[in-house]
């Protein structure tokens, strides 16, 4: 067998392989960036992390005021906690909210919604239909 021949085999098998699929992409929930000034606590990437879990900030906003029990504001694009958080609450409680008010616990994808209302607000997945009440 030549060198051009074996070259066109090896073409041969890698044209013949398996396109490579791409599995169901894992949903990286993001990553606050805390800052503290002077004595309020900064997320820096307060609206991409919105974008990404697809909640307007008002609604996480609201969410961490009440979590932490702390006066804040909404600037620009971060988020103005007016005391001192420790990185690590903050961060549960980001977490919590992405597991309790964005994750379908159907399906698993975070491609969700939340219908307001009373007596409860229900979490509403967009990617299989499943619902359930949600406490936030
Ligand atoms: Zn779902």
């Amino acid at each position: 067998m030549s060198v051009s021949d074996y070259n066109a085999l090896l073409d041969n098998v890698f044209a013949k392989l398996p396109e490579k699929k791409s599995k169901g992409e894992r949903f990286e929930p993001p990553v606050p960036e805390i800052f503290l000034q002077g004595n309020k606590t900064v997320v820096r990437n307060f609206d991409a992390m919105c974008q990404k879990l697809r909640r307007k900030p008002e609604e996480l906003a609201k969410f961490l005021f009440r979590e932490l029990a702390v006066p804040g504001t909404i600037a620009a694009k971060t988020l103005v906690l007016q005391t001192k958080v420790p990185a690590r609450v903050l961060n549960e409680k980001f977490s919590f909210y992405v597991d309790q008010c964005v994750m379908c616990r159907e399906c698993g994808k975070p491609d969700t919604h939340i219908r307001y209302g009373a007596p409860v607000n229900t979490l509403i997945c967009e990617a299989c239909g499943a619902t359930r009440p949600i406490r936030v």
